[in-house]
C-alpha cells in the first residue's frame, strides 16, 4: 500500500495534534448537553472517532451515511445518496446535531444533511470537517468547524479512500498518478467507473 502513495500531505502526528486543539475550541463552542454526534459513514469514521474522544461536552452518537463520489471525480451533479437517514431524523429531533465528515469538496453532502436534519426538529445543525478543499464551492458551504485547509487535490488515507482502498492510512495522502490511471483503465476495460 505505502508503495501507491505519492506524498503524505499531513502526518499522523500533525492530525492528532490538531484534534487537540480542535476539540478544545469545540468543547467550548458546543452545548453542554444534548448533542448528537453524526459520523458521516464511511469516509468520516476515523475523524469523529478520534474527535469525539477528545469532547468532553454529553453526547449522543447516531451514524449516517452518504455517498457521491466514485473513483476520483466530483459530484458535479450534485446528487448524493443518504443512508440511514430515517434513524438519523429520528435521533437529531429536539438535540443539537454535529455532523461530522472527512472532507468538504463540492458541499453537496453536507449540504443535503443539513438540509434534511434542519427540517427535522433538530435544536440547531453544525458541521464539522476534517479537511476543507482550496476551491469556492467548499469555502461558500461555511462548515462550523474544519481541521484543515488543503490544496484542491484527491486525497486518500484517515478515513478517505480511492475504489474503497485506503482507508487505514493514518496520514492524509496523495496516490501516485499512475496508480489512479490504472485503476481508471481497468474500470474502463470492466465497463464500469471507477468504484464509489
Ligand atoms: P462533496 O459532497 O462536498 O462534494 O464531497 C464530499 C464527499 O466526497 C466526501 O465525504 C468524500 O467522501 C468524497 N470526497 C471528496 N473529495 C475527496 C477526495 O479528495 N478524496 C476522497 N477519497 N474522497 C473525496
Ligand atoms: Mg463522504
Amino acid at each position: 500500500m505505502q508503495s501507491d502513495l505519492d506524498q503524505i500531505l499531513i502526518s499522523p502526528a500533525a492530525i492528532s495534534a490538531r484534534l487537540d486543539a480542535l476539540a478544545a475550541q469545540m468543547g467550548k463552542e458546543l452545548p453542554r448537553e444534548g448533542v448528537v454526534l453524526m459520523p458521516v459513514l464511511t469516509g468520516g469514521m476515523v475523524f469523529a472517532a478520534d474527535l469525539m474522544r477528545r469532547l468532553p461536552n454529553r453526547l449522543t452518537i447516531a451514524c449516517v451515511g452518504a455517498s457521491s463520489y466514485p473513483g476520483v471525480r466530483t459530484a458535479s451533479s450534485g446528487e448524493v445518496h443518504l443512508a440511514g437517514l430515517e434513524q438519523a431524523r429520528a435521533a437529531a429531533r429536539g438535540k443539537h446535531v454535529l455532523l461530522v465528515d472527512d472532507i468538504l469538496d463540492t458541499g453537496h453532502t453536507l449540504g443535503a444533511l443539513r438540509d434534511a436534519l434542519a427540517a427535522s426538529g433538530a435544536l440547531s445543525v453544525r458541521t464539522c470537517v476534517l479537511l476543507r478543499k482550496d476551491r469556492a464551492a467548499a469555502r461558500a458551504f461555511s462548515a462550523d468547524f474544519c481541521a484543515f485547509d488543503i490544496p484542491d487535490a484527491f486525497v486518500v488515507g484517515y478515513g478517505l479512500d480511492f475504489n474503497g482502498l485506503y482507508r487505514n492510512l493514518p496520514g492524509i495522502c496523495m496516490l501516485k498518478p499512475e496508480v489512479v490511471m490504472r485503476a481508471q483503465m481497468q474500470a474502463k476495460a470492466h465497463g464500469q467507473g471507477a468504484g464509489a
